[in-house]
């Protein structure tokens, strides 16, 4: 048996007053868990997301190293013993481990994962400081707030309170803090895999990646992310000859590239859809206004299939990008002098294929709509690759559709197939099911600040997510 609630005491790091963080605007929690008093934990969980926004691992160049020493230091003072990687110097990965049995089985293992770097800011449109974690209106403040400090808080979460309950697990739970995950660089998931696989080999994991989407108050839907794109970036030359620009010629290579990829920009790659997106929209359709839910529901009619493709393509970019090879291009570059014409000009587009394309077939129809002798395409190093889809027949998923359905009111719970890279592909690879959910109820409005401008949660979402990567995390590895 579990302890019961109340019998934990907690003390924060830092005193709440001093962080100027109010008391719990949330009332009493529709879910509470047996493990802990999570009113309780959000609270300290809330400071540790405070001072992680304060830890700037703005990447590049990330220097997480501060912040997995910081998150080192909770753990330590909780009994749980932490180990510090370094990937390259400065930047670390920090991971720890809640032992089920004297021998661990990897293939049953949970890990729970979320990065400690963020990306960077325009500090001249942020309305405040994008490092100060301000508590303001019921929000916090800061970048990190949602992408992916607060993950990285609710997950310190939940091995604390299995830790302080004592709870009998039946699994492995292992806390994993990754660096350089928006880059994916030369310190990213892929070599401390390579380094430290050993370390947090697991069955199962939770990771970003899927989002609990709310709206007037109320939670629309869940997605939770099985599988994702695959990234590729493709270089666009064309060739000319090059010459004075008092005289110009039909064979400019900037005039070929521009042409090629207005051609690029026009095109629209055919539609494919797997069981994950299928299941997608079908869900989607139920929560949706009758219009778009009839159009949803025609996706793959032979009659108006392609209609339907055109018009929910229409209606959202990320529904568009969810049935199809995506191309935006990037990057542009030609030329040194005004009054020169270049032999060389070169776009850069990044591709983001369905996870059973191949980039081959992409570049084959290009080549074909581009139709030019003078441009030819290059597959740049460092693709993405292919990872298997996680099932969504696994106990795993089973667990977390179940609870996550009782914790926002019966809100459908979709599978989801982000357009987006996390490192759960990685993990997938290693035969990991990896499920992507970022536990945080948010709006559109507010998701949309992501990677953007003055980047908050509010306080009461916070205060959700942690209850509720709690009562997943307790439901799957603590013995009933
Ligand atoms: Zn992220």
């Amino acid at each position: 048996m579990l302890l019961q609630a109340g019998v934990i005491f907690f003390t924060a790091v830092v005193p709440l007053a001093a962080q100027g963080i109010p008391p719990n605007p949330t009332p009493a929690h529709a879910n509470p868990s047996p493990l802990a008093d999570t009113e309780a934990l959000s609270r300290e969980a809330l400071v540790w997301l405070a001072q992680l926004i304060q830890i700037n691992t703005t990447n590049p160049p990330g220097n997480e190293q501060a912040a997995a020493k910081y998150i080192a230091g909770i753990l330590e003072k909780e009994g749980i013993t932490p180990e510090i990687l370094e990937v390259a110097p400065g930047r670390s990965a920090v991971v720890a481990r809640l032992r089920s049995s004297a021998i661990s089985n990897p293939s049953r293992a949970l890990l729970l994962v979320a990065h400690l770097d963020v990306v960077g800011v325009e500090r001249a449109r942020w309305t405040v400081d994008p490092f100060g974690a301000l508590m303001k209106d019921g929000y916090i403040y800061g970048r990190g707030a949602l992408d992916d400090k607060s993950m990285l808080a609710a997950n310190l979460a939940a091995i604390i309170a299995l830790k302080r309950s004592s709870a009998r697990l039946n699994r492995d739970v292992i806390f994993l803090a990754t660096d350089d995950e928006e880059a994916g660089g030369d310190a990213s998931i892929r070599p401390l895999i390579a380094k430290n696989w050993d370390k947090f080999a697991a069955g199962y994991a939770l990771n970003e990646g899927g989002e609990v989407i709310s709206k007037g108050g109320k939670v629309q839907y869940v997605a939770v992310q099985a599988s994702e794109k695959v990234s590729v970036n493709v270089a666009v030359i064309a060739k000319g000859p090059s010459g004075h620009a008092a005289i110009p010629t039909k064979d400019n290579a900037v005039v070929h590239l521009a042409a090629a990829v207005a051609k690029i920009g026009a095109y629209s790659a055919p539609v494919h859809f797997n069981t994950v997106v299928r299941r997608y929209f079908e869900g989607l359709a139920a929560v949706s206004d009758d219009e778009i839910a009839k159009w949803m529901h025609s996706l793959e009619t032979t009659d108006r299939g392609e209609h339907a493709q055109r018009v929910i393509s229409d209606a959202n970019p990320q529904w568009a990008s969810m049935m199809r090879d995506s191309i935006a291009p990037t990057l542009l570059s030609a030329g040194v002098r005004a009054n020169v014409i270049p032999g060389e000009a070169r776009a850069m587009l990044n591709i983001r294929l369905l996870p059973g394309d191949t980039i081959d077939v992409l570049l084959g129809a290009l080549s074909k709509l581009v139709n030019d002798p003078q441009v030819r395409f290059e597959v740049q190093p460092n693709a993405g690759l292919a990872a298997p889809t996680s099932s969504l027949e696994s106990d795993f998923y089973a667990v977390i559709t179940k609870v996550v359905s009782q914790e926002f009111g019966g809100a459908p719970v979709l599978p989801y197939q982000s357009p987006w890279a996390t490192d759960s592909s990685q993990l997938r690879l290693h035969n990991v099911q990896a499920y992507g959910l970022w536990p945080f109820p948010v709006t559109d409005e507010d998701l949309a600040r992501m990677h953007g401008d003055d980047e908050r949660l509010s306080v009461a979402s916070f205060n959700k997510g942690v209850e509720t990567l709690l009562n997943i995390v307790s439901d799957f590895a603590v013995t009933k």
